[in-house]
């Protein structure tokens, strides 16, 4: 295989491995892990993320940010439908039986007053499926609609992060497949990451993907499904609490403000050592060691709000897979297996593993919980 040719030299600061600078035994193991990375449904993870990618930059750089509100008031963009029913669509090609459960849903683009948008949306899924149709894109996104999963299923954020997308912050879309009620395989593009928040990482934009049981990988975005270009992700072995850095939400609404700086204060967090950011890129930057700490804690505002699966499927496996820690606010693991939310599991932290139990513990001191 033609695995590894173009790779840059050395091991980084970021705990990234590029297999240039090594011996040969770790070479061939790291290679050995990689082949094992590699197949159907890996492939199309990245291929399919990237052309998502490459859409949602277009979408913006076209100014076609046409966004409209949804029942719960949430926003959805262009890019949002267009994303869900590229993906839809290439997953049926390659995987006929392929059950998706994704989150948006074509009903507003069918009624009189969605054409408008629909007809803006068709055209950049074109740019893709030459000849695509509004009414065929109405159907690929309602292919991810209304299922429940089942024993084994795909799941899609089209653009986790909405509001940081609109706002040019970071957004992520999210792709993984789940089997019995854990995720064995996702990615995350990132379109927006990039040295700023990576420091090993040279350029913008990424593509983070992990496979269970054969490693978290990092991918440029401009060569995602090329092997050659990967690099093996590695949390950060950091176990001074002290010295530990939190991502969270950029949305204040979306956590308990309140709460995390209590937290902060419990683990003797420095005040800097707070990073705000949207979306699961939060978890590529944890899975290449930028980071040893994410909370989601709930907002006093949705008491008793439940997770959707999209929101933390593909991240968690890579934060895991990277060799990191990803369970609910009681330490229970994620449990993927109930339907289009986690029904048994209340917020979600991932760590670096080992800060994990002292997570888990500052949470018990707060009084919210
Ligand atoms: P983040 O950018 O990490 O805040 O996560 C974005 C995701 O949070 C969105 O995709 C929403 O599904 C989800 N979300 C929206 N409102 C809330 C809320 N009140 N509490 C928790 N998550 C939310
Ligand atoms: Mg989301």
């Amino acid at each position: 295989m033609a695995f590894f040719k173009n790779i840059p030299f050395g091991a980084d600061s970021c705990g990234m491995v590029h297999y240039c600078g090594m011996r040969r035994g770790a070479y061939e193991r790291v290679k050995a892990v990689m082949a094992e990375f590699f197949d159907q449904e890996t492939g199309l993870i990245l291929s399919v993320l990237r052309e998502a990618a490459m859409l949602a930059v277009a979408v913006r750089e076209e100014s076609a940010l046409f966004t409209v509100e949804k029942s719960d008031l949430s926003p959805v963009t262009v890019a949002d439908f267009a994303i869900q029913a590229l993906v839809s669509r290439r997953l049926g090609d390659v995987f006929p039986d392929a059950v998706l459960v994704a989150e948006e849903d074509a009903s507003s683009l069918r009624a009189p007053d969605g054409c408008d948008m629909l007809e803006v949306i068709t055209s950049f899924v074109s740019r893709f499926i030459p000849g695509a149709t509004g009414g065929a894109v109405c159907d690929w996104i309602d292919q991810g609609a209304a299922s429940e999963g089942g024993a084994l299923f795909w799941t899609l954020d089209p653009i986790d992060g909405t509001k940081g997308y609109r706002r040019g912050g970071q957004y992520a879309v999210a792709l993984a497949q789940i089997e019995d009620g854990h995720v064995i395989r996702g990615g995350l593009a990132c379109p927006a990451l990039g040295a700023g928040e990576l420091p090993a990482f040279a350029g913008t934009g990424l593509v983070a993907a992990a496979k269970r049981g054969a490693g978290a990988w990092l991918f440029p975005l401009s060569s995602a499904a090329d092997p050659s270009s990967a690099a093996a992700l590695h949390v950060n072995g950091c176990s001074d609490p002290s010295k530990a850095r939190m991502l969270r939400s950029f949305e204040a609404g979306h956590t308990d403000v309140s709460a995390l700086e209590q937290l902060a204060d419990a683990l003797n967090l420095r005040p800097e050592a707070n990073v705000l950011m949207d979306s699961q890129a939060k978890f590529a930057v944890l899975a290449s060691g930028g980071a040893e700490f994410i909370f989601r804690l709930l907002s006093p505002e949705r008491p008793g709000y439940k997770e959707y699966i999209w929101d933390q499927a593909a991240g968690s496996l890579v934060v895991e897979e990277a060799g990191g820690r990803v369970t609910d606010l009681k330490g229970d693991r994620l449990d993927f297996s109930q339907g289009r939310r986690l029904l048994k599991n209340t917020g979600v932290v991932a760590s670096n593993g080992v800060l994990h139990d002292a997570a888990l513990a500052a949470l018990q001191m707060l009084p919210s919980l």
